[in-house]
């Protein structure tokens, strides 16, 4: 099955201090279904089951199957849920 991945930000980036570094505004990356009926679109739910809409997609596919479903550079804010349930398929 396609997978769409997709990067959640943070909502309050309200006046903090630092540079306005992108990666320090990732929430946590999770992944989606690919939507059956729209080749390239993606569900409406991400595996764990956020709302995909808000969400950012992210430019990567898995290299073949079995592969890690997250870029390697987004590890650490990989969604457990979401790691379960491709897991389980
Ligand atoms: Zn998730």
């Amino acid at each position: 099955m396609a997978i769409v991945v997709l990067r959640e930000l943070r909502k309050d980036s309200s006046g903090n201090s630092g540079p306005d570094d992108p990666a320090s505004q990732v929430e946590a990356v999770h992944a989606a279904p690919a939507d059956p009926d729209t080749p390239g679109d993606v569900g409406d739910r991400t595996f764990c089951g956020k709302p995909t809409l808000d969400m950012e997609r992210v430019n990567y596919q898995p290299a073949e199957p079995g592969a890690s479903w997250s870029p390697p550079s987004m590890k650490r804010w990989e969604c457990s849920d979401c790691a379960d349930a491709l897991r389980s398929l």
